[in-house]
């Protein structure tokens, strides 16, 4: 989330099926130039790169204006000094691309670029055959998206400038290239949640079919509550998806507002999936298979890897989903924080040969940090801001008691918890929801710390973010006073 909005994608299908073939071959033609394009800019970068680059901070940074002294040459008509010749003239290979484009090309090569140095990845010389899209700004007027209505192909067009007839001397006009989109009910919808603010057309040579990519602005109302504060802990499961507990004002946990998010049909369709792989795996282990065969069934494996890979996405979607939605219902009636639990280190302590396989295996395939960044993003299109959504670490929340605070505690199974102290007896995951929203308070009230961590961003929120907590902790001092001992609740 910038500080302007949220960004978001909304993907649309082109109808090539009913366009004509000029179009499409114009469109071919477009999108190629400007992929040669894009890969000369990055020639040209790796090139000069003692030139143009700088470091810092670690950082490498191209200087876009450095990059256009080598690349394009100035017109007679504008004010900056005149520069007739350039040693990379691009003007001069592409004769029938605009000033502008090469521009919105160079910015893309300059994305491409930073990019690989953040990644550490190899510069890609010559990149396999596939197109780069340029990214056409809509404040230049580069396109213009209409609905009609009547139309009988499409209701929707997309008409993108179509320079490739500039002549070279004389200005000229350049039409639209007009295209047909195929825009459901929720395209529709998606697209006005936000201000369009540029496009990208792409071609997908698997499914030979064209897209339009249209990148949108949100700039959400900010969520502002003036009813009482409230903190809603969540424990994200492995085998229940998520509980969630409600810190009231009122000192204690609301016990209407109590849930358990979890999802078993999907759950089947899972471990089905999961022993049609072990099952593929078992026949690949064996000796003396062919190698079409092996082949075969490696295709077959990689496959069915892939639908999992997609199907577990589309899992966390939809709870996330219902998650908003629960979120959004209670910060209506309160000033509410979320705070989500993030075992941190869980899977360094899971190495091969320390504890179950079983239990490895499926906290290794856990996807807690990806949910709590689905949540992150869902709610900030809602106008909340990131400090409202926390991660904070979830160590010793399982093994201490969210009543009296002890820590001389049982687990006899996976979903019971046992206090020996007060002989609390609850479900462990809604206990260490509970320890989760009371950790936040804690943490503001310590006297030492200035600001919290967020754990999957890694960002510091000052301790003025929560202002609303000093209400908040004077009921937890004359109530709960365990809380403020040391050594109690936070041991990380
Ligand atoms: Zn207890």
């Amino acid at each position: 989330m910038t500080r302007s909005g949220v960004r978001t994608t909304v993907k649309v299908r082109i109808k090539a099926e009913v366009i004509t073939t000029r179009k499409r071959r114009r469109l071919e033609q477009i999108t190629g130039r400007d992929t040669r394009i894009i890969k000369q800019y990055l020639k040209v970068t790796y090139h000069n790169e003692e030139q143009i680059v700088t470091k810092k901070k670690g950082k490498k940074k191209v200087s876009k204006a450095k990059l256009d002294h080598l690349t394009l040459i100035t017109y007679k008509k504008s004010k900056l000094p005149k520069r007739p010749t350039v040693r990379h003239d691009l003007k001069k290979s592409f004769p029938r691309c605009s000033q502008n484009e090469l521009q919105e090309c160079r910015d893309n090569a300059v994305a491409i670029y930073h990019s690989q140095q953040a990644n550490n990845s190899a510069p890609v010389k010559d990149p396999p055959l596939k197109k780069i899209p340029r990214t056409q700004l809509a404040h230049s007027k580069r396109f213009i998206l209409t609905c009609s209505p009547s139309n009988s192909i499409a209701r929707w067009w997309v008409g993108i400038r179509d320079s490739l007839d500039t002549k070279k001397n004389r200005t000229h006009k350049h039409e639209k290239l007009w295209l047909p989109l195929a825009c459901s009910p929720y395209h529709e919808h998606s697209l006005h949640q936000g201000k369009i603010q540029a496009l990208e057309v792409l071609y997908y040579p698997k499914k030979k079919e064209w897209w339009v990519h249209f990148i949108l602005l949100h700039v959400p109302d900010k969520y502002f509550s003036s009813r009482p504060p409230a903190v809603l802990g969540i424990d994200l499961g492995i085998n229940k998806r998520a509980v969630s507990a409600l810190l009231t004002p009122k000192g204690a946990i609301n016990r209407h507002e109590i849930r358990f998010w979890s999802d078993k049909t999907r759950k089947k369709l899972q471990k089905k999936k999961e022993r049609k792989i072990a099952k593929l795996q078992k026949i690949l282990a064996k000796t003396g298979l062919s190698v079409n065969k092996r082949n075969d069934l490696f295709h077959q494996l990689k496959s069915l890897r892939k639908r999992q890979r997609t199907e577990h996405k589309l899992t966390d979607h939809t709870y996330t989903n219902k998650l908003v939605k629960y979120i959004l219902s209670v910060g209506k009636r309160y000033d509410l924080y979320v705070v989500v639990g993030f075992p941190i280190h869980i899977r360094k302590s899971h190495y091969r040969g320390n504890l179950h396989p079983h239990s490895r295996k499926s906290i290794h395939k856990w996807n807690y940090r990806r949910v709590t960044e689905l949540l992150k993003f869902k709610l900030s299109l809602h106008g909340w801001e990131e400090y409202r959504i926390l991660s904070i670490g979830e160590s010793w929340t399982s093994s201490c008691c969210s009543r009296c605070g002890s820590y001389h505690t049982t687990r006899p199974n996976q979903p019971t918890f046992i206090c020996h102290t007060c002989g609390y007896n609850l479900n462990a995951d809604l206990n260490g929801a509970k320890n989760i929203a009371k950790r936040l308070i804690k943490y503001v009230l310590q006297p030492k710390y200035t600001s919290i961590k967020d754990q999957v961003s890694g960002k510091f929120f000052p301790l003025s973010s929560f202002r609303v907590f000093p209400v908040l902790s004077q009921w937890l001092q004359t109530k709960q006073s365990h809380l403020l001992t040391p050594g109690a609740g936070v041991r990380t």
